[in-house]
């Protein structure tokens, strides 16, 4: 068996991801980061929102929450503080992490609670019909944008660093084996981390924006990534249009659990009434 099928449920597939979408390539990486870290099936649980990318957890065999759109932050926040031991990782798209559940995002950042959020970023609404995202960069076209985006997007990992995260990683669908040391690292590290994955999207996105299959909208991933560590010694003219990759920013800060035991450790301790 290898390492995939162990860790897939079985009886859930086919998967409803399209031809030539991105989805299937960051499971993989997540399976590999997963098996890596030795982590026990029972210790770890994958919550998800809404979205195409957010029925992941229904086809691994772990603790699994599927809940509702742009709150899956905020059902893992619970999660965590029930089960501080677990590891969890949370599932989300652009517009599922962002926009619905934008407040959570900046909120789980600013706890620092120890989360890790893949946010799967493929510019658009795919599943729920096409619609502009938060990340949809200008002039590309959307169901909601049929004359072209005008809003500014967000760029996830300086909005991620901006308000608190400790770990702040991109990467690519075509860069895979980058990828998998993006997860793990995020995971690794104690405190809420976010792993951006560019993933192509041709059904909904490229095919509304004239952007080619899916081999080919990888391929442009391929040409336009660079390395952060390549891309320091670029000046901002070069990086203009460049997808900047690898683990972007860190920090170390107290982490909300911890501080939440702590704290109710003192107030039980002396005796106080708890909150
Ligand atoms: Fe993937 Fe887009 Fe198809 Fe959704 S609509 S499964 S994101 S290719
Ligand atoms: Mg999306």
């Amino acid at each position: 068996m290898n390492i995939y099928e162990q860790y897939l449920r079985g009886p859930m597939m086919p998967h409803i991801w399209c031809s030539g979408c991105g989805n299937g390539i960051v499971l993989k990486a997540l399976l590999r980061a997963i098996h890596r870290l030795n982590v026990s099936r029972d210790d770890l649980c994958m919550v998800s929102g809404i979205g195409c990318s957010s029925r992941l957890p229904g086809y691994v065999d772990f603790n699994t929450l599927h809940t509702t759109h742009g709150r899956a932050l905020a059902f893992a926040t619970g999660l965590k503080l029930a089960r501080p031991h677990m590891t969890v990782v949370v599932i989300s798209g652009d517009g599922d992490a962002l926009a619905i559940g934008g407040n959570h995002f900046i909120h789980a950042a600013r706890r620092n609670i120890d989360l890790t959020l893949i946010l799967f970023n493929n510019f658009i609404y795919g599943m729920t019909g096409g619609q502009c995202s938060p990340t949809t960069p200008l002039e590309r076209l959307a169901t909601t944008a049929p004359y072209g985006q005008i809003e500014p997007p967000f760029d996830v990992c300086r909005l991620a660093e901006a308000a608190g995260a400790t770990y702040v990683a991109r990467g690519t669908a075509y860069h895979a084996s980058q990828l998998d040391r993006l997860i793990e690292g995020g995971i690794r590290s104690r405190g809420f981390s976010v792993i951006e994955v560019l993933v192509p999207c041709p059904t909904i996105y490229g095919r509304r924006n004239r952007l080619g299959d899916g081999v080919a909208m990888l391929k442009w991933q391929k040409e336009n990534a660079v390395e952060v560590r390549a891309a320091r010694k670029l000046d901002p003219n070069e990086l203009e249009g460049k997808v900047v990759t690898g683990v972007l920013f860190t920090a170390q800060r107290p982490e909300y659990c911890q501080e939440y035991e702590r704290m109710m450790a003192r107030v039980q301790g002396k005796g106080e009434r708890g909150l």
